[in-house]
Parts: structure tokens; C-alpha cells; sequence
């Protein structure tokens, strides 16, 4: 019994729609690599370049790379959005605000 190969997942040829090729690829940067592809219908002929990109992280490396800062969350649903910064309008009234930003009381 011969091993199945791992089909390799594919862009169809947003123009025609039928299957593509990749014909090259070139490594962009750690979590980006560019794909160079051919539509397989010859009456079309397009080819194009796409993205592959790596965007979340499921289980952690057990050997991280200090420069890679991937945000977690699982297969299916995105992470989600802890990080985002307030919107520049926020109009919370004064006493929602942070501590920080009061007067500190007077001793003595
Ligand atoms: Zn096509």
C-alpha cells in the first residue's frame, strides 16, 4: 500500500475559475511567502501571484523565534481583538477613566 501524498491547498483562477498552478514561490519574509501561479485552462492563460501568510497561532512553538509575534486563537475563529487601542473619540465621563490620569490628594 503506497502512503497518500498531502494535496496541497490550491487558488482557482479568479478570472475563469478553473484550477491554477503554482509554478514558483519566493519567501517574503518569515510568515509570508509569495506564490507565482498559471491558470490551467489555455483558453484564459492568466497568471498571477498570491500570498501565503501565516496569521495566528494555535499551539505554541516549544521553540519560538523572538522576532515572531503571531496573535493565538484556534483553527477555525479568529483571535480575539484584546490589543486594540481605545478609538481616538472615546468620551467615557471622568470617573470611568484611568487613576492615572486624577490628581493625586494633598498630604500633610
Ligand atoms: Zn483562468
Amino acid at each position: 500500500m503506497t502512503a497518500k501524498k498531502p494535496r496541497l491547498p490550491g487558488i482557482h483562477c479568479p478570472h475563469c475559475g478553473e484550477r491554477s498552478i503554482v509554478r514558483d514561490s519566493v519567501q517574503v519574509t518569515p510568515i509570508v511567502r509569495e506564490l507565482r501561479l498559471t491558470c490551467d485552462n489555455i483558453d484564459c492563460g492568466h497568471y498571477f501571484v498570491a500570498q501565503l501568510s501565516v496569521i495566528r497561532t494555535v499551539r505554541p512553538s516549544a521553540r519560538p523565534n523572538p522576532d515572531i509575534h503571531l496573535p493565538n486563537g484556534n483553527w477555525t475563529a479568529p483571535p480575539a481583538n484584546d490589543d486594540a487601542p481605545p478609538p481616538a473619540n472615546d468620551e467615557r465621563p471622568p470617573a470611568a477613566q484611568d487613576s492615572t490620569t486624577r490628581a493625586a490628594p494633598l498630604s500633610g
